[in-house]
């Protein structure tokens, strides 16, 4: 298949851009910026789509937990517009594509359901309209819909925490926990939706390349785990202590109080439809997933 990545070239984009690879499919990404290989998405909304286009992935969107922007409107219309706007753009350009994709997979996250320390979230569950993050994924996933009539497969996929050495949250905690400064956030009692980037890199092939599958898919790990678990075996990985808590007031300072929220609470999701639809995950141990990150 020959494969056009929204945000092909981040850190998920990446891992997905290699897997497919390996598999011989052709993958281009979709960028704001131009290069070799590439295609903007100026192109994109000024030229359509190129004609030999058997799918589309979006997985673009401005690093929602990056310290150095501040929580305001300017940095929300960048979170809106990476993941809202590009769909739009997609969805419009495989609309007047004369020959479509056969699929359409776009990126979303568990920000989608509410936190709760008892609930359980499966890919059924409601969700999407009780705060600013869980409305932007709604935007983000209404965005993709394209109108009934057009025969193309869609697919949105909730990630949750991925790890991996090169980006997301073991990017941001790698320092502090080498240097012997991590600890839990918050109490540590917080649900902790983690998946592996080789999981999320593998449920998108599958959703891709597997023809009967189309509709929500949690990209969660099966094993459930706390804020305190992760820290605990990502500590132990790394050989080192992890005693000192990242008390709320600081992340709240930081990040804002909208953001510090998605750190300090956490959801039970539940990959139940990724499972039944054959997905087998290659981590679906906390240990062995962050093992791996730290090799
Ligand atoms: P990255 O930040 O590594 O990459 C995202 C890509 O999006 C970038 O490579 C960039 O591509 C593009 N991008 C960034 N800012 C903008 C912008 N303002 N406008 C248009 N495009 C932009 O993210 P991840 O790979 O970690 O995540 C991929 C998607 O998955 C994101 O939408 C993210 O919200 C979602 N997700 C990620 C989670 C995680 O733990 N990592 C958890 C849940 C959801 P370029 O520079 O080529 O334009």
């Amino acid at each position: 298949m020959k494969i056009y990545i929204g945000g092909g070239t981040g850190f998920i984009g990446s891992r997905l851009s290699k897997c497919l690879q390996n598999k011989a499919h052709e993958v281009v990404p979709i960028s704001r910026s131009s290069g070799k290989g590439k295609i903007t998405w100026t192109d994109v909304e000024k030229i359509g789509l190129p004609e030999k286009c058997d799918a589309v992935v979006n997985l673009a969107g401005e690093n929602l937990m990056n310290p150095l922007r501040r929580w305001n409107a300017a940095f929300r219309s960048d979170l809106e517009a990476s993941r809202v706007h590009t769909n739009k753009l997609l969805a419009k350009a495989i609309a007047s594509a004369s020959k479509k994709p056969e699929v359409f997979v776009t990126a979303s996250a568990v920000g989608y359901y509410r936190p709760s320390q008892t609930a359980e979230y499966t890919e059924e569950s409601p969700g999407g309209d009780f705060d600013y993050l869980s409305r932007l994924c709604t935007d983000w996933e209404q965005a993709a819909k394209l109108v009934a009539d057009i025969n193309v497969r869609q697919a949105v996929v909730r990630i949750g925490l991925a790890l991996g050495r090169e980006g997301g949250i073991i990017k941001t905690m790698y320092v502090p926990f080498f240097l012997g400064l991590g600890g839990n956030v918050g109490a540590g009692q917080q649900w902790f939706p983690w998946i592996h980037v080789d999981d999320i890199a593998g449920i998108f092939v599958h959703v891709l390349e597997n023809k009967k599958v189309s509709g929500v898919f949690n990209a969660v790990s099966p094993e459930l785990a706390t804020n305190a678990d992760f820290t605990k075996k990502f500590a132990a990985a790394m050989r080192r202590p992890a005693f000192l808590p990242v008390p709320e007031l600081a992340l709240n300072l930081i990040y804002g109080e909208e953001r510090a929220k998605a750190m300090v609470e956490g959801q039970k999701v539940l990959p139940q439809k990724t499972l039944r639809s054959g997905y087998k995950f290659s981590y679906p141990d906390l240990q062995s997933a962050v093992n791996d990150c730290v090799k």
